[in-house]
């Protein structure tokens, strides 16, 4: 069958603070599923790096913590959405933040004949965000996540995803920004919340436990809304 008379592929948002686990479940979801994932905080750390114009804007304000204006991560998604692989189903990971993002997003799915499949918030406590994120860093070969309590690799050093040996930490994971980026959560992206439930999409997930346990949690709503 040819992917045109498919069923419409996926599109799931995935909602939650710094160090709800988006972005490992994400990852854990394109294995599963054949999703992928977007990553708007990874494409534009991808575009600081490469110092284009959206990247020179945005970098003062990833590290203090605050948002990067919404024109400037539309863009960046709109782009990334052009690209054919995003047909198999996406899993949006840091996007929307804002209501404004929100809408933008309606107006490029419905461009495309497409609509959100469903939101799903990562339900967690605040006060075990910051040991979350300050522990976290991914190998530089292959962007796996790990954390300094919660997700060792098997053998210390080595990546169990790619046998890299090399890792790093982002810049904006220190206790200082998380506050910072946990304040922008609660007063523009927290109202998503409510955004999704009243249009009949959303799911709440317990994300306070086991990545394996979350996963769990998360494949089962994921099997549910894309049948
Ligand atoms: P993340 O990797 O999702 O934690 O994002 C890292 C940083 O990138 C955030 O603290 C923001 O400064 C910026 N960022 C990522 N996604 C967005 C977005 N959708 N809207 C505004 N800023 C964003």
């Amino acid at each position: 069958m040819g992917t045109d008379t498919m069923t419409r592929p996926a599109v799931l948002i995935l909602l939650g603070p710094p160090g709800a686990g988006k972005g490992t479940q994400a990852r854990m979801l394109e294995e599963s599923f054949g999703f992928v994932q977007l990553s708007t905080g990874d494409l534009l750390r991808a575009a600081v790096a490469e110092g284009t114009e959206a990247g020179a804007k945005a970098r003062a304000v990833m590290e203090a913590g605050g948002l990067v204006p919404d024109d400037i991560v539309i863009d960046i998604l709109r782009d990334r959405m052009a690209a054919p692989d995003t047909r198999r189903g996406i899993i949006l990971d840091g996007f929307p933040r804002t209501d404004a993002q929100a809408r933008a997003l309606d107006d490029l799915l419905s461009e495309q004949g497409a609509q959100v499949t469903a939101a799903i918030s990562l339900e967690v406590d605040d006060a075990a965000m910051i040991d979350r994120v300050a522990g976290r860093y991914t190998c530089a070969g292959c962007g796996e996540g790990y954390h300094d309590t919660f997700k060792t690799p098997a053998v210390a050093g080595v990546c169990d995803r790619c046998g890299g040996t090399e890792f790093k930490r982002r810049a904006d994971d220190n206790a200082e920004t998380v506050g910072a980026r946990l304040r922008a959560y609660h007063a523009e992206t927290a109202p998503l919340i409510a955004y999704y439930d009243s249009r009949g999409v959303l799911a709440r997930v317990d994300a306070m436990g086991a990545i394996a346990e979350i996963a769990a949690a998360l494949a089962t709503v994921v099997r549910r809304v894309s049948d």
